[in-house]
């Protein structure tokens, strides 16, 4: 396979400390040529962090944000750099933002207002979003609904058909990633296969759930190369298609949004 994209990636994670040149190399051998890597590292304090991997290596790009876990230590300095670093060139998207009612490491209606601030600087800086979402479907779309205009990637999609409706309808990409392999997930494979060819993308969200047969151990880019196999038998397609296609759509949504 050539020219895939793993549009969700934490490169910066402590798990890739010991050899992250050779996970690097391996997904430019697995035929992915382009990475993006999330900026949200260990917190507000840490908003360059997939920044300086944009800048070191040329395959490359990055977002920058807040991280709804991490959301009780943004300030209003957070806000000023992310404007800042919003407007880098290799800055594509503002993310990943959101909420997460599962973990609530943040206090919820503090979750949400860091989640709409984040929204204007996307909104300002011309950016499309990332959006992580976890038992907080609801209130996610109800402020996306009143909030915001654009593009976006609902990333490491695990809803179903339903839920993939609602976000296809507010005009929203979805990111399909290792839980795709997974034996119980035919609820996220059906979504999956209701999803048109232009809103389709994906990724591995490493070093988390990685993809059968890789599953239970470290992600790497280099594994979306097995969501991209199961992608095409559930959509009835060829791996080469979803991969000409998932680029595709990646270069269509950042460039369309420049
Ligand atoms: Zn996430
Ligand atoms: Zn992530």
């Amino acid at each position: 396979m050539t020219g895939l994209v793993d549009s969700h990636c934490h490169l910066d994670d402590s798990k890739f400390d010991d050899d992250r040149e050779a996970v690097m190399e391996r997904a430019l051998a697995a035929g992915v040529e382009r990475m993006m890597a999330i900026g949200t590292g260990d917190g507000p304090s840490d908003l360059r962090t997939a920044v300086k991997q944009a800048e070191q290596f040329p395959f490359i790009y990055a977002t920058v944000g807040v991280h709804p876990h991490d959301a009780s230590k943004a300030t209003p300095d957070s806000f000023v750099e992310m404007r800042e670093l919003a407007k880098h060139p290799k800055v594509l998207a503002v993310g990943e933002i959101g909420l997460d009612y599962h973990y609530d490491f943040s206090p919820r209606d503090v979750q949400r207002a860091v989640f709409e601030e984040q929204l204007k600087i996307a909104q300002e800086s011309g950016r499309p979003i990332v959006i992580h979402t976890r038992e907080a479907w609801a209130d996610t779309l109800a402020i996306l609904k009143e909030q915001w205009s654009g593009g976006g990637i609902m990333h490491c999609f695990t809803g179903d058909e339903e839920h993939a409706r609602e976000a296809l309808a507010l005009g929203f990409h979805l990111s399909f990633g290792g839980v795709l392999t997974f034996p119980k997930a035919e609820n996220v494979r059906q979504a999956a296969r209701i999803t048109p060819d232009d809103r389709l993308l994906v990724e591995t969200d490493c070093p988390y759930l990685a993809p059968v047969p890789h599953r239970g151990k470290r992600n790497e880019p280099a594994f979306v190369v097995e969501t991209v196999k199961r992608l095409a038998e559930v959509r009835g397609t060829s791996p080469d298609a979803i991969a000409r296609l998932t680029t595709a759509n990646f270069d269509k949504l950042f460039v369309g949004a420049r």
